[in-house]
């Protein structure tokens, strides 16, 4: 092939780093945290990306959570190519806004009205400014490795990049910007008090490596936020129509007051949702107080392929995600056990997580101490070079998806036993 060379993954990240800070556009996409030169996507199908230079990767990343079905799904091409070839923004409402909306109202129990956005951490950012001047209270609560987007209020502590990174809180936040703000560890129910507008709590933490709640946690955050008259918020960026059909208050059976949606309602395209009640959504503009707007919220191209998404998601679409997941929890917490190597595959439903620890992990500071022994990114490297793509973050989790086939976690399995080998040599002699 002409010009392979010149056009490999090198070259393009030698280009990428000119124009582009760090030659990417998002943090966690960068190889900072494991080392070496990122691979640079051409096109994707399925389960698989292919790079410039030809070579295919079994992928479980899949944007983070932002595909389910499996990259360019003919459902959803067509769908964008459809709403595409009609415009692609006016400027006033349309009918694909409200059918998104009445899907994502129809499939959550509690949620009456929605306002999209273009991304999840403008649906974050919307949801505390919304509780904020609901209650007219100042103080929110978050808790320690979780990510809501990069909310300035929010950026205390997040995982995700910032984790990766090594960045608790980031440059550039002023202390007063947080300082109604606070951090409190995951899965240790917090004492709360009429000072409280929110508390916002990935319901299942996936952004610093994956953390199931406690029995009881949701509960308790649920009864306590209640009895001080917090508002509680759901950010379901990743686990929203990904947990289950109606998302993680369906899957836990736990009520919020707001929800916050992304990722898979945008079938790979840039949105993100507030959701609630009417009583406190209809605190926004243009009814209420509390402003909120976008040029590009709501847009057509955008809500055409989340609905595609949503179509394509039924009850038995769930049964599947949770059986791939469930068959490769179990195979790469053997396989990687028996290379000797520490391992921890927590499983809620279709998202599973990785550490290299003997114990499990409930909180930030656990996931910090497994991350730093080094593991991850001779592991990561080590299923790379075999064909397989993880995050390359250690507090990212795996989105196997409906793209995958049983044959290709079979084969990640397989693939994982010798990565693991490898990567516990690597520890070995590094000493
Ligand atoms: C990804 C994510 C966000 C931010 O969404 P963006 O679309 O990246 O802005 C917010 N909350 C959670 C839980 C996420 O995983």
């Amino acid at each position: 092939m002409v010009g392979v060379e010149n056009d490999g993954n090198a070259a393009a990240f030698d280009r990428a780093q000119k124009v582009l800070v760090g030659g990417v556009n998002s943090p966690v996409r960068s190889f900072n945290s494991v080392g070496g030169v990122p691979y640079f996507v051409r096109e994707a199908h399925g389960a698989y990306v292919t790079d410039v230079e030809g070579r295919a990767y079994l992928d479980y990343v899949q944007s983070y959570g932002a595909v389910i079905l499996g990259h360019a799904d003919p459902r959803v091409t067509k769908a964008v190519s459809d709403a595409a070839s009609l415009g692609t923004t006016y400027g006033a409402p349309t009918l694909g806004e409200v059918r998104l909306a009445e899907e994502i109202a129809s499939r959550v129990a509690g949620v009456e009205m929605v306002r999209l956005t273009s991304s999840g951490t403008e649906a974050t950012m919307t949801a505390v400014r919304l509780a904020r001047g609901h209650t007219g209270r100042h103080k929110i609560v978050k808790f320690e490795g979780c990510y809501h987007g990069h909310v300035d209020a929010l950026l205390t502590s997040a995982g995700s990049g910032a984790a990766s990174l090594g960045i608790p809180a980031t440059a550039g936040v002023e202390p007063s910007v947080v300082a109604d703000t606070r951090v409190l560890p995951y899965n240790e129910p917090p004492e709360l008090d009429e000072s409280i507008a929110a508390v916002i709590v990935e319901p299942v933490a996936a952004n610093m490596g994956l953390v199931p709640p406690d029995p009881g946690f949701l509960e308790e955050l649920r009864r306590r936020t209640s009895e001080v008259g917090a508002l509680l918020i759901f950010d379901e960026v990743i686990t929203g129509f990904r947990l289950a059909r109606g998302g993680a208050s369906t899957f836990f059976g736990i009520t919020p007051d707001l929800w916050t949606f992304g990722k898979v309602i945008g079938g790979g395209l840039p949105i993100g949702a507030v959701a609630g009640p009417e009583t406190i959504m209809s605190t926004l503009a243009p009814i209420g107080p509390v402003y909120q707007a976008g040029t590009l919220s709501g847009n057509p191209v955008a809500t055409a392929a989340g609905i595609a998404v949503l179509d394509a998601l039924a009850e038995p679409s769930y049964a599947m995600l949770s059986g791939r997941a469930q068959q490769l929890a179990e195979g790469l917490q053997k396989v990687i056990s028996e290379s000797g190597l520490p391992v921890q595959i927590p499983r809620v439903g279709p998202l599973l997580g990785i550490f290299f620890t003997d114990t499990p992990v409930r909180g930030y500071r656990e996931a910090v101490a497994s991350v730093s022994r080094g593991v991850y990114p001779k592991f990561f490297h080590a299923m790379l070079r075999r064909g397989i793509a993880l995050a390359p973050g250690p507090y990212e989790i795996m989105f196997p998806g409906l793209g995958h086939s049983i044959d290709d976690i079979e084969r990640t399995i397989d693939i994982a036993s010798a990565a693991a080998n490898e990567a516990r040599e690597a520890m070995l002699s590094r000493g």
